[in-house]
């Protein structure tokens, strides 16, 4: 389907509308392998798991959240914190070595007015590319997805195995 002269991304359309997997929370459902979630899970450390985003905003986004339900980076212990540095470091690290991006976006929604759609806690690390389309294809859900964030599983958590990283 084209809207806008650019591809629709019907599955993204349909998780808006509210056909959600019926769970209460899908980052916990992710950490206890429910079936009922599609998991893309890469990786999992101490206290937090490593997901590719099953909607990227653009190829290599990834999501890191902690296995505990917060909702606010401000209930992390400090030695949460301290994982979740280091992993967002490797992370960059793995993706600069799989995806080259040109820069990044990295952040949290927090709270009900931030655009979130999901409450458990999760960091997004957004690749960005020279040529890729502005923020408002994004937002509106009008770009092509130019990457299946299936085909790059095997790559990204052979990486996060070897010590190397
Ligand atoms: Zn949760």
């Amino acid at each position: 389907m084209k809207i806008n002269g650019n591809l629709f991304v019907p599955s993204k359309i349909a998780y808006v509308r509210g056909d959600k997997p019926a769970v209460e929370c899908i980052l916990c459902a992710i950490i206890i392998k429910d079936p009922r979630v599609k998991s893309l899970e890469v990786f999992r450390s101490a206290h937090f798991s490593l997901c590719a985003n099953l909607y990227p905003y653009s190829p290599g986004h990834l999501l890191i959240f902690p296995k505990r339900h917060v909702e606010d980076v401000r209930e992390l212990t400090l030695a949460e914190s301290r994982e979740l540095f280091h992993l967002e470091k490797r992370t960059l690290d793995i993706l600069d070595k799989l995806y080259h991006p040109h820069g990044y976006n990295i952040g949290y929604n927090i709270g009900e007015w931030s655009g979130n759609s999901i409450k458990h806690l999760h960091l997004h690390i957004v690749p960005r590319y020279r040529n890729e389309l502005g923020f408002v294809d994004i937002i509106t859900e009008t770009r092509i997805i130019v990457d299946d964030p299936v085909k790059n599983l095997p790559r990204l958590r052979k990486l996060f195995k070897a010590k190397t990283f």
